[in-house]
């Protein structure tokens, strides 16, 4: 039995972004004992790189805002694929824990009669996010980490202890979620620092581990992004929802090729900024889709009284939702009419004061002139498509935030998929961690104190096979010399195109390098059936190579050895991609196939799951050239009628199925 430590929590979050910390504040709240665990230090999650703002329907600037358009514009952004019910809870409670950031100390920046202040951005009908200049996420989880602190104190005056009832686990990482039965157990993972393992027994385990990103090779997202939560969910038995969506946010920056990706917030174009091709036209105009074109303006002048004269004037289409966006740079670039580095202008220089650009887009400011050297108060800068935001994820149940499937097991934030359809909007993923966060955590402690004092026990044979699996990359050499030997192991049958692969350990940045370009070549922004079929072939190489993915040294600081693990998570979660992408047959936010180009009423109501081919998720899984992951459609639950009508009968008639639309 292997030896490791072992302790006992109610509830056990997964990551400390935003979804972290308030599932994690609320399981407190309400009397669960409870354990946070992250990948990096306390406070550096993703979430601090937000800089947009939050979503929320206060109506602080204009007051014909309310829920029930926050809803909608949710839903035309996530072309009615999202989880309504989900769409719904979050567009009503959203401004709700907005207010409850300020009254924890959140400091927003402020309208001229003191209200909190709310900006425009894609999609969204009126000035909706709640910012903190460009820096929202970090005020975000300043507030949310203020808040622990406060609880941990609470209980040092009560216990003695700060952390009898909240800990916070830094620079852990979780590699498998154990269970006994059907039912959550606890967590394995290990300390980044010492390599040492640790097990938190726990019966209710939330998963809040964020996005995908570094599965692709241009992405604004952070080195934490391996689709951690997606691979432990569907490990432990719980399907992943409509992986196909990923988000490519259409501007990130595109030079120098060091800081290709790195995001260029929306705010830019929310307060004016224009795009602008080789030419010198505002190609916007060109792109807006026949479901927009009632929404959006005609011409640059209307476009332009739109920001003064919101009610009486259209918005511009630079401010279509992102997917829209992205895909007109991309045909803008393909058709040679790009900047000098391959993407397209965005400018804020002639469309704003100097001072005006320094004070509402700091961190853009700062960005261009010390990544780039480019003056934006001055000249445009070069922009083009990212891969930023993954709408796919485990399937859960709208109320709860309970993953299906899996007793104990619940996820929320971005790791969760259904909120957003096939598309979200900016600022709704802010808002979307505290919502869920908050219900994720409500119902995990329930769930723990539903459990009394017969909870699930850790089984030590589950133990022990995670950390055989975790140490596997030390071993990868004598392992790949047996194989040579013997003749057995990857590559004798099934053996993926290519030919027979070398027995040799591999090296785990390499296969990462190759896996990031396969996604972005393969089944990036604009997806082809022979490509995504390429792309699988590729990635069953990939993963037979990744089971002999060797590291040398020891398990302290060991960054090779913390990428050989993390492989598994990113190969699993591109699979799901892949294949989703593959079986959609048609065009949908943030899914293009050339050759199906437009969006079908008949997929509306489709859902597309991924699980695992071995259900019992086995660290001995499937012969990895065959692939791991089965794929089943299901018809997504209907609308409810109320919802419905709160759209105009010509509008759902773009996007209902003839059956639905009947009903
Ligand atoms: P995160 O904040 O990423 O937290 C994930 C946590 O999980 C981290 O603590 C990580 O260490 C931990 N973790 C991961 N794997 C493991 C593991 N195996 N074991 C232990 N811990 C693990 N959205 C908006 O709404 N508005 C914006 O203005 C906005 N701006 C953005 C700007 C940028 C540059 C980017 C990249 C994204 C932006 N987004 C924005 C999107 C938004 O920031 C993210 O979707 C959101 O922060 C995700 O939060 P989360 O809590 O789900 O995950």
């Amino acid at each position: 039995m292997t030896v490791v430590d072992r302790q006992e929590w109610d509830v056990v979050v997964v990551g400390a972004g935003g979804a972290g910390l308030r599932a994690a504040i609320e399981a407190r709240e309400r009397g669960a004992r409870t354990a946070v665990i992250c990948k990096s230090l306390f406070g550096k999650a993703h979430t601090v790189m937000a800089e947009g703002g939050i979503a929320a329907a206060m109506a602080n600037v204009n007051a014909g805002d309310n829920w029930k358009v926050h809803f909608r514009d949710t839903l035309r952004g996530g072309k009615f694929l999202n989880q309504w019910r989900m769409a719904e809870l979050h567009a009503q409670e959203a401004p709700q824990r907005v207010w409850e950031l300020e009254t924890w100390g959140a400091l927003f920046d402020r309208t001229q009669d003191g209200r909190i202040s709310q900006r425009n951005f894609g999609g969204h009908e009126y000035p909706r996010l709640a910012h903190v200049g460009d820096r929202t996420g970090l005020e975000l989880i300043r507030t949310l980490q203020q808040k622990i602190v406060a609880l941990q104190q609470e209980d040092f005056r009560e216990t003695g202890d700060y952390e009898s009832r909240l800990k916070v686990f830094q620079e852990c990482t979780v590699t498998r979620v154990l269970k006994n039965g059907r039912h959550v157990s606890g967590v394995f993972g290990y300390e980044r620092e010492s390599g040492r393992f640790f097990v938190l027994q726990a019966p209710a385990v939330v998963l809040s581990t964020g996005g995908i990103g570094k599965s692709f090779k241009v992405t604004s997202n952070s080195w934490e992004y391996t689709g951690d939560g997606h691979a432990l969910a569907l490990l432990a038995g719980a399907p992943l929802l409509n992986m196909e969506f990923v988000q490519f946010h259409p501007t990130g920056m595109v030079w120098p090729p060091s800081v290709k990706g790195i995001l260029v917030t929306e705010s830019v174009r929310g307060d004016g900024g224009v795009l602008r091709n080789s030419e010198g036209e505002r190609f916007m105009f060109d792109y807006v889709p026949d479901v927009f074109k009632e929404k959006y303006a005609e011409s640059e002048e209307e476009g332009d009284r739109w920001y003064d004269d919101p009610d009486h004037n259209r918005r511009p289409p630079e401010l279509l939702p992102r997917d829209e966006v992205a895909r007109a740079i991309n045909a803008e670039v393909k058709a040679g009419r790009g900047s000098p580095h391959g993407g397209v202008f965005l400018d804020v220089s002639t469309r704003m004061p100097a001072e005006v650009v320094k004070r509402r887009l700091p961190s853009m400011y700062h960005q261009f002139k010390e990544l780039a050297d480019v003056d934006i108060t001055a000249e445009a800068m070069e922009v083009g498509p990212t891969c930023h935001y993954v709408m796919g994820g485990i399937a859960v149940d709208s109320d709860t935030a309970a993953a299906r499937g899996v007793p104990g097991l619940f996820a929320a934030g971005e790791v969760a998929g259904g909120m957003h359809g096939s598309n979200r909007l900016g600022g709704n993923s802010l808002s979307d961690l505290l919502v869920f966060g908050r219900r994720a955590g409500r119902h995990a402690a329930e769930h723990a104190a539903g459990q009394g004092q017969e909870r699930p026990r850790v089984d030590d044979a589950q133990v022990d096979a995670a950390a055989a699996e975790a140490l596997r990359p030390f071993s990868a050499e004598t392992e790949a010399e047996t194989e040579e030997k013997t003749g057995a192991g990857a590559g004798t049958s099934g053996e993926p195109a290519g030919g027979p692969p070398s027995r040799m350990p591999e090296n785990p940045y390499t296969l990462h390098q190759e896996l990031q370009q396969t996604m972005n070549d393969l089944v990036g922004i604009i997806r082809r059936e022979h490509e995504m079929e390429q792309a699988l072939r590729k990635l069953a190489e990939l993963r037979v190579r990744a089971r002999r993915a060797g590291v040398e040294g020891h398990r302290q600081f060991n960054p090779g050895w913390h990428l050989a693990l993390d492989l598994r998570n990113m190969l699993l979660v591109s699979e799901c991609v892949a294949r989703a992408a593959l079986e959609r047959t048609e065009s949908r936010g943030g899914h293009t196939r050339e050759d199906h180009s437009a969006m079908e009423r008949t997929w509306r109501n489709v859902n597309l799951l991924c699980a695992m081919a071995d259900p019992t998720g086995g660290v001995a899984a499937t012969a990895p050239e065959r692939g791991q992951i089965v794929l089943t459609r299901e018809t997504t639950e209907p609308i409810r009628p109320d919802l419905l009508a709160l759209f105009e009968k010509e509008e759902l008639v773009k996007y209902l199925t003839e059956e639905e639309l009947y009903e």
